[in-house]
């Protein structure tokens, strides 16, 4: 079987920014592959809970106006590391995060507003040649497994 990265807070773990945890229907996703748990902001010496955070322009910044980016750079480096230990091709990261999210991310004013962008992760995972899903694209990931 093919390993590939996940988002830990998708498999339950309590690592999101608020402490909680919330566990997603993997529609039997864990049969078809090995599942490595990987969690960018905690890598990156966050702790949880933690003030949560959003990318603004070229920095993350938390809501209290601390600069976060190292931090977000570093949990970044740290997954592409694991990512390659791993030999993993294929990662599902969670949407709307400003370290695992695809395609979209809040703007930065903390207000739950959306913009087209990508997670600091996601990116620099991309730009090595992971491919990236997000739990509302299982179905797409188990289809690519099937081929
Ligand atoms: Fe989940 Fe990614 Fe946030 Fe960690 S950094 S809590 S894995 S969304």
């Amino acid at each position: 079987m093919d390993n590939l990265l996940i988002s830990a807070c998708l498999l339950g773990i309590s690592c999101r920014y608020d402490g909680e945890s919330r566990e997603y229907d993997l529609k039997g996703l864990e049969k078809k592959f090995n599942l490595i748990p990987v969690c960018p902001e905690i890598y990156g010496g966050l702790p949880t809970p933690r003030v949560p955070s959003e990318i603004a322009g070229d920095m993350v910044l938390n809501r209290e106006g601390k600069n976060v980016t190292a931090q977000y750079n570093k949990g970044a480096r740290e997954t592409l590391r694991m990512a390659k230990l791993f030999d993993a091709k294929y990662a599902l990261l969670k949407a709307k995060s400003p370290s695992c999210g695809k395609d979209r991310v809040y703007d930065g004013s903390f207000t739950g507003t959306l913009v087209r962008g990508e997670g600091i992760t996601t990116k620099l995972l991309k730009e090595n040649g992971v491919e990236i899903f997000t739990e509302d694209e299982i179905d797409l990931l188990l289809e690519k497994q099937a081929k």
